[in-house]
């Protein structure tokens, strides 16, 4: 499926990539069969995933939630105690991002093999090798696993939940604006970058887009382009060694969003529903930049942004988060037009496809879930939360922020 796993690659970023091998398995009726890979294993599935494979129930470990199960670290330390009763030796989760994650960091942590059986193509996350889990009530990132093997049956991802092939599509078109905000911070901030895991994944994120219709109705290859793209964008932060490939501003937005409602004790939209509205964003702004729009300098002033952050999150994470935001790269000189010609190509080619993608898996309708001032404040606190130099940043610095924000959402 992947023909780069396991190599050693030098690349021209100077750096050697050393790509993690990972056997992809990919069977239609594999789910009737997943206890034949193991010896002994621990499945670990949700009330919804339990039904869609036929495992030994005395391998199998279901998380319940009334709501929906959330990657928390309270799942994991019920994974761990199981862990100390029986001798399991592989931990499988059966799953999308949420049990991956949960999954992965308990096999970490308990030094167990790891692998997964992926319900849906809904993130990039199942080749990934970290875990963002609430711990606390706070989200963190904590190094995990990755995965030994990956089961795939195309016959369970063509019949996931459409909003995870929505959400599954939202993760994907978010990596031409991170790809876009990479460019960018190079040109202006010197930012290191690699064009390997651009080089391996842009004409397939492309045609994926260009699919987004058929994935909707379900069609069965254009679901496993889907799934492909997932595995190589997710493979990508692991070779580079941090979300810069797959994450930008879209993904500050949506980590936004998330934490709002986690740190309120509710249960989000799924995560590529929320980048999906954060890409969104940041499409209009490079729209905005590439067509010249005009916005008067409207500098929000610090004390009014630490409100804000203050609101979303409270006293304690508004100051950390403060200190990100005041130690965050500033750009000496700015002109505009070199800015306009660094980013340009990539702008051209995927513009009109990232649009009509984003609008058939009918963006303006998770928009309409949110009150536009709320929209237009969590775009001001998303340039708050981490140093990762984005296209909001460049307009925060060149003081439009607050100008693009209320154009912006006077046209949702
Ligand atoms: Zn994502
Ligand atoms: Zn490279």
């Amino acid at each position: 499926m992947i023909d780069f796993l396991g190599k050693t690659i030098e690349c021209r970023c100077g750096r050697i990539h050393s790509i993690p091998s990972i056997d992809i398995v990919c069977e239609n009726n594999l789910s009737e069969r997943l206890a034949d890979f193991f010896e002994n294993p621990l499945f670990i599935v949700d009330e919804n995933t339990f039904s869609l494979v036929n495992i030994p129930e005395e391998n199998t470990f279901i998380l319940k939630d009334p709501n929906r199960v959330m990657a928390t670290m309270e799942n994991v330390r019920k994974i761990l105690s199981l862990l100390k009763d029986k001798d399991y030796r592989h931990i499988v989760s059966i799953g999308s991002g949420t049990l991956t994650d949960i999954a992965r960091y308990s096999a970490f942590i308990s030094k167990k093999g790891f692998s997964c059986f992926p319900t849906a193509p809904s993130v990039d996350a199942y080749t990934s090798s970290v875990a963002p889990l609430l711990v606390e009530g706070v989200k963190k990132t904590l190094d995990a696993k990755i995965p030994e093997k990956i089961l795939i049956d195309p016959e369970v991802l063509v019949n996931s939940p459409t909003d995870l092939l929505r959400a599954g599509l939202g993760d994907i078109a978010a990596k031409v604006t991170a790809r876009l905000d990479w460019v960018l911070s190079n040109f202006l901030t010197g930012e290191d970058i690699c064009n390997f895991v651009w080089d391996d994944i842009k004409d397939l994120l492309k045609e994926v887009m260009k699919d987004t219709k058929k994935v909707l109705q379900r069609d069965q290859s254009a679901i496993m382009k889907l799934m492909k793209t997932q595995l190589i964008s997710g493979l990508n932060i692991t070779i580079v060694g941090n979300s810069r490939p797959a994450s930008g501003a879209e993904h500050l937005i949506s980590h936004v969003l998330e934490m709002y409602q986690e740190c309120r004790g509710k249960v989000p939209l799924f995560h590529g529903l929320q980048v999906a509205i954060g890409t969104y964003v940041t499409l209009k702004a490079y729209e905005s930049l590439m067509q010249d729009i005009q916005f008067a300098k409207d500098k929000l002033p610090l004390e009014e942004k630490k409100k804000l952050l203050v609101d979303f999150f409270g006293i304690q994470i508004a100051d950390e988060f403060q200190k990100i935001y005041l130690h965050k790269k500033r750009v000496e000189k700015i002109n505009i037009e070199d800015i306009k010609k660094s980013i340009e190509t990539l702008y051209l080619q995927y513009h009109s496809v990232l649009q009509s993608s984003l609008l058939d898996i009918g963006v303006e309708e998770l928009f309409s879930k949110y009150d536009k001032n709320f929209i237009k404040n969590a775009i001001i606190v998303s340039t708050m939360i981490r140093d990762r130099y984005t296209v909001l940043d460049l307009f925060d610095q060149y003081e439009i922020l607050n100008g693009f924000c209320n154009w912006f959402i006077e046209q949702l």
